[in-house]
């Protein structure tokens, strides 16, 4: 749907009485070839994939509650590809090549900003880590660069480089083609396109249970009612470990609460993304001037999206460390996700050992970044029945090889 200049300023003048709504209401009917359960970015941006590409368009989505009020809604928008192994480096890198195209792609203003991502070392091992990441993603085409103590202060004058700190800056590294966006848009980006290619979008209708029949998914139980479905694809962040077992899968995975936080609105002061490891916090500054503070998770597997102020001091603590000019700056608010996280820290991303029931989750604290792509390869596995090449290394049974992909290193910092 695209709007006019006449059309925009009719809707301003007559009070929007004629805005239509993005996307449809439609309510579910009793059989889809595909159903998605989870409208967060992954899931509506797999809708689209399969619509856009696959011209599979007898698609539900459903979710629980409004579509991106998830983790989509809740992240701290970093976006970056700097993955250390080539399995993770070739998703995230091709999600991201997928960014740069997208708010032309969505005809949606996504607020994609290609503002850098710099990683700041503390210590020996974490500069030599870095080095070592650098090294990596430049045979893998991926752009990187270390950053001396004086290219640093000119990038970021505001950040302190004493000496005197307990644990003193040593170097960092960068990306420049990382950056943010902003988080709900890419739903409603992609929730807009898929429903404008006939994807019906259910909103406020929990999954109790994925209906299995002799080894095959065939259906979801609603609180709407049992919704038949050729496939059945479980992308419900956070949520999903539950959601599967009802059809009999076990997921290698624990499902924590990841901290953030956001200052009161400033003058532009910081104009990249600061990610910290040892001094554990993640900045960055909003279009409206907030600081967006990522935090680290708590401690304890929890469903409890509540603040943990012991964590949200500490990332405090740590972002006056790095930058004492803000000692007087306010807080406004803060929230938190509940994140599914694998041993490896990498996504499960395929089918599984029930027949048409594809699974996409564990991605941590590092999905959003991923969403285009991830959508992308998902949907391709959908339509196909088999994973592309880009995800073949992220299946389920790599738990069972052992073939694990090991990010704790590029992942560690929760972003
Ligand atoms: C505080 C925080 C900061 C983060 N920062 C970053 C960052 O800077 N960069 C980055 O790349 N990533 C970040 N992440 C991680 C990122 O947000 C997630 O990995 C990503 O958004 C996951 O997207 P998704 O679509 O899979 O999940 P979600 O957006 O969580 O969507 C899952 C959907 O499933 C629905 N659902 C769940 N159960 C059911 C059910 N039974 N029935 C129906 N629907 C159901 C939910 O309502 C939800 O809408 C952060 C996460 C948090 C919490």
């Amino acid at each position: 749907m695209r709007y006019s200049a006449a059309a925009l300023l009719r809707n301003a003048i007559g009070g929007q009485r004629h805005w239509r709504p993005a996307w449809r209401f439609p309510r579910p009917r009793t059989r889809y070839d595909v159903v998605i359960v989870g409208g967060g970015g992954h899931g509506l941006a797999t809708a689209y994939y399969l619509a856009k590409r696959h011209g599979i368009r007898d698609v539900a989505v459903i979710d629980k509650g409004p579509i991106g009020l998830g983790n989509t809604g809740r992240n701290t928008t970093v976006v970056r590809s700097n993955y250390l192994l080539d399995p993770s480096a070739a998703l995230y890198e091709h999600a991201l090549k997928l960014w740069e195209g997208l708010s032309q792609e969505l005809n949606f203003n996504l607020m994609f900003s290609q503002r850098g991502v710099v990683a700041l070392a503390f210590t020996r091992h974490e500069l030599t880590e870095m080095e070592r990441r650098v090294g990596a993603l430049k045979l893998n085409g991926i752009d990187s660069e270390m950053l001396t103590l004086d290219e640093l202060r000119r990038r970021v004058p505001l950040l302190n480089l004493s000496r005197e700190l307990r644990y003193p800056v040593l170097g960092a590294m960068v990306q420049p083609r990382g950056g943010n966006a902003r988080h709900d848009a890419l739903a409603w980006g992609y929730a807009r396109a898929a429903d404008a290619l006939g994807v019906d979008i259910i909103q406020s209708c929990p999954v109790s249970a994925i209906r299995v029949e002799r080894g095959r998914a065939v259906g979801v139980e609603t609180a709407q009612g049992c919704i038949e479905a050729g496939r059945v694809a479980v992308v419900a962040a956070g949520h999903v470990t539950t959601l599967m077992e009802t059809a009999g899968v076990h997921l290698p995975i624990q499902s924590y609460p990841l901290q953030a936080m956001v200052s009161e609105p400033l003058k532009p002061m910081l104009d990249t993304v600061i990610m910290s490891g040892l001094v554990h916090c993640y900045v960055s500054q909003s279009d409206k001037g907030e600081l967006v503070l990522g935090a680290a998770r708590d401690s304890y597997v929890s469903y409890a999206q509540r603040g943990s102020a012991h964590i949200n001091a500490a990332t405090i603590a740590a972002l006056l460390e790095l930058f004492p000019v803000l000692s007087r700056v306010r807080l406004l608010r803060q929230w938190a996700g509940i994140v599914d996280v694998t041993p490896d820290l990498s996504p499960i991303i395929g089918p599984t050992e029930v027949r048409e029931l594809y699974v996409n989750c564990g991605w941590g604290t590092g999905g959003f970044k991923a969403t285009p792509g991830s959508g992308w390869v998902f949907a391709h596995t959908i339509a196909t029945g088999a994973a592309h090449a880009l995800n073949a290394p992220f299946g389920l049974e790599r738990f069972a090889r052992g073939a694990l992909i090991d990010e704790s290193a590029a992942a560690g910092v929760s972003h």
